[in-house]
Formats: C-alpha cells, structure tokens, sequence
C-alpha cells in the first residue's frame, strides 16, 4: 500500500513554522509498514490544494492531509475535498454537539466561524477530536482514501495513534510492519562510531543499520521490516548484541532515553543527590536535569554564577585564583563543583565554566573552551573541552559532557 502526505498552510511555505507533522507522521508510516513516496507542501489556496489531492490519488492509495480543517475562511481543506469527489458539504450534529461542549467545557463564547467546522463533506466518517475543535475526517473515495487531519501537532498526533492508525491497519491489512531500535551512543565521535560499525552500516534491507550524528551523541538506528514485530525483534536481536559488544560502555540508553533521564535513574539507583553552579550553559543543565520527571530526588540546587564576583561570593572560589587562572579555568570549574556540593549538601557537585562565544573569544581561550568539573565524596575531576560551533551548540556539548562525566564517575 502507497500513501502520501499533503502538508496544508501558507506558513509552511513561508517558513514561519517547520512541517514537524510531516516528519511524525512519516515515521508513524514506517513503523506501520505503509511505503510513503511523496510529500508535498501547498499553501491555502483551493485550486492548487484541490490539484495537488488530485495528483497524489491517481498514484497513492492512501492521502493524509494536514491543516485546514480550523473554523476561519483560510482554512479550505473540508470544502476542497468536498468539492474533489463531487459531494455536498453536510451538517454534522454530532460534530456539532462536540464543538458545543468544548466550548461549554472551556466556558467561552463560541465564535460564529465555528459553525463552518460541523459541516463535512457527505458520508465522511467523523474523527472525535480530544484537544480541539476540528473532527478529523476520512473520506473513502472508490478505492482510495483521503484522512484530514488538524494542523496543530498536539492535535493531530492524538487523532493519528488512537485512530487513524487502527483504521489502517484494519483497511489496509500489510503484509509487513518495521520495528526500530535505536542506540544511542555518547562521548565518541561520529567517525569513530562510524568505523567501529562500518560492515554493519552496509547491511541490505530488510534488517538495516543506520547511523545519524547528534550533538555529542550518535544514534544508531536497526530498522527490521517483517511479518510480525516478533520477526522483527528477532532479527534486530543479533545485530544489536553486536553493537553493544563494540561500543559497551559509550552506550548510555535506548529509544526514548535521554542522557539526562539515564544519569537520573543511575543517581537515582545509588541514592545520590546532586546540583549544579553553571557559567556559560546559563542553566541549561539544571534544566535538562529538572526536564526529567521525578528529578526532585536526586537534584537539589542549580545556580549559575556568571560574574567572577559571584562565584567567589556565593560558592567560595578564591578571588586570587580567578585573577590568577583566569574565571575559564580547571581550577575555577574544580572550586565551582566542590563549593556548590559544600552549599547545597549533597553529593556530588559539578561546576562548568567556559567562553560560549561568538564574541569573547582570545588566543589563550578560544571560543569553545570549556571546563568541566565532578566533585565526589572520593575525588574531583576537571577536564577541559573544545567545542565548535554557534553559541546554542557550545551550551548544549557542554551539557552534554557534563551529564556523561556524571554518568561515568559515580
Ligand atoms: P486551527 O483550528 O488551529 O486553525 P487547522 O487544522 O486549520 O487548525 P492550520 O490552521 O493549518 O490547522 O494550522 C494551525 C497551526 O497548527 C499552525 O499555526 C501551526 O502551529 C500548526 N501546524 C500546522 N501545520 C503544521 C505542520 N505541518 N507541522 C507543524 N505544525 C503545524
Ligand atoms: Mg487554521
């Protein structure tokens, strides 16, 4: 079975906003062993919107539309399919009683537009929508399907696994589903990574290895294509035993972990607490810290001390060392680490500081220069790190070596 994605709005021409419903629902796709050769983006125009549906239903059997579907005039998807397979738009009062009660619920006044959202093209079976107004709609056309989806992602998403997905499933019964594993790998290059693995990177269909750089980390991908997700984890079993033996302890999770999640659990484990006093991350990694829910076990202070005046008055680095080092230095980030683990009581502290850029930068320390300190019961450790990159990227590697010094000394 064929399928393709008809992305709806203006917007995404412009550039005002990114097609992240494309990209969800062409992983979603995937994972459902649907193939998916086309995606295309219109803006709000009834004419090309109309041709393109028409163009994508002679060679897909199955089009997933998306946005539109909002009570304002722009919004042209309901009337523009309506119009395609030759159907009256129709009065929908269960459509209509949902609308209804949303705003009841939320105890606004309705907008008259709002009305226009109840009227569907005939015979189109209704999709409740959960956190909006717009029904998502699927239209069985001959053979084909069109489904319409609302624009905003937190709508769209919830539409697409409780409903859509099953009605696929059920319509279109695949002969094959794809299970993904992913790997993700910190504190080595992607070169490296990519060496280590290169045999298993060249492996053909229907078991694949791909690999993708992120920030400081590397993800690698087995993508599996068979009869039953049991056919699949059997044959991504192997090839990840393989990969976990060559890269053992550079891995630090799988799926949906993240580095913060892993090193919260592990803290977590060895009831440890922790906190945190940041120069140039700016907060950033008491923020990704506190992104984990349940962090207020195990993380207790986060600061950032920015002036060379506060890190002496609030963590106690001596001023004589930071006129002597300088305020981006190993002995800075050590006396950060052990000040803040002293301040805040716990167990381990971490200190970071570092020159972010882009302006700020000399020859001695360069924009990218980073230290990083982990001050344990037992030792401390500083260490220093050149990152490249915008300012954004600097923060982000800095946190990131900050979490994986954490994950490999405790
Ligand atoms: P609404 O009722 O909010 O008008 P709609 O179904 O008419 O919903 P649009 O008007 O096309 O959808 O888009 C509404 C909002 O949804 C956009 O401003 C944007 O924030 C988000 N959105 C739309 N399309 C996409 C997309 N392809 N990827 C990510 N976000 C999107
Ligand atoms: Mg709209």
């Amino acid at each position: 079975m064929k399928a393709e994605i008809i992305s709806i709005g203006t917007e995404l021409l412009l550039g005002h906003i990114v097609n992240t419903n494309a990209a969800y629902l062409s992983r979603r796709l995937a994972e459902l062993g649907i193939d998916l050769y086309f995606q295309t983006t219109v803006g709000d125009n009834p004419q090309r919107l109309t041709q393109t549906i028409r163009k994508a239903l002679v060679r897909s059997d199955v089009v997933i539309l998306t946005g539109g579907l909002g009570p304002t005039i722009d919004d042209i998807t309901s009337e523009s399919v309506a119009n395609l397979i030759s159907k009256p738009l129709v009065f929908d009062a269960s459509v209509w009683r949902d609308i209804q009660k949303r705003f009841g619920s939320m105890g606004v006044k309705m907008p008259s537009g709002n009305k226009r959202q109840a009227m569907v093209p005939k015979g189109a079976i209704c999709l409740r929508n959960n956190f909006g107004t717009a029904p998502a709609l699927i239209v069985e056309y001959m053979d084909k399907v069109i489904i319409c989806l609302p624009g905003p992602p937190r709508e769209m998403e919830p539409l697409f696994e409780d409903q859509v997905a099953s009605y696929l499933k059920k319509r279109f019964k695949s002969e094959s589903i794809i299970v993904v594993r992913t790997i993700k790998i910190v504190g080595l290059p992607e070169s490296f990574v990519n060496n280590i693995v290169r045999d298993l990177l060249k492996m053909p269909p229907p078991t694949t290895v791909g690999i993708y750089a992120k920030l400081r980390e590397v993800h690698l991908v087995i993508m599996a294509k068979a009869r039953s997700p049991r056919q699949c984890r059997r044959a991504i079993s192997p090839i990840e035993k393989e990969i976990v033996s060559r890269l053992r302890n550079n891995i630090f999770g799988y799926d949906g972990d993240t580095l913060e999640s892993i090193v919260g659990m592990m803290l977590l484990k060895k009831k440890l607490t922790i906190s945190v006093a940041e120069s140039c991350t700016g907060g950033l990694l008491s923020k990704r810290f506190t992104d984990v829910n349940g962090s207020s076990r195990y993380f207790m202070t986060g600061i950032v001390t920015y002036s060379n005046e506060s890190k002496s008055s609030f963590l106690g680095v001596k001023r004589a060392d930071i006129v002597r080092f300088g305020a981006v230095s190993n002995e800075v980030a050590s006396q950060m680490a052990s000040g803040i683990k002293y301040f805040a009581c716990t167990d381990i502290g971490i200190g970071i500081t570092g020159v972010a850029g882009p302006a700020g930068g000399s020859l001695r320390k360069p924009i990218g220069l980073v230290y990083i300190a982990i001050k344990t019961s037992k030792k401390c450790i500083a260490k220093e790190f050149r990152f490249s990159g915008s300012r954004e990227d600097v923060r982000h590697q800095a946190s990131q070596a900050a979490l994986d010094m954490v994950r490999v000394n405790i």
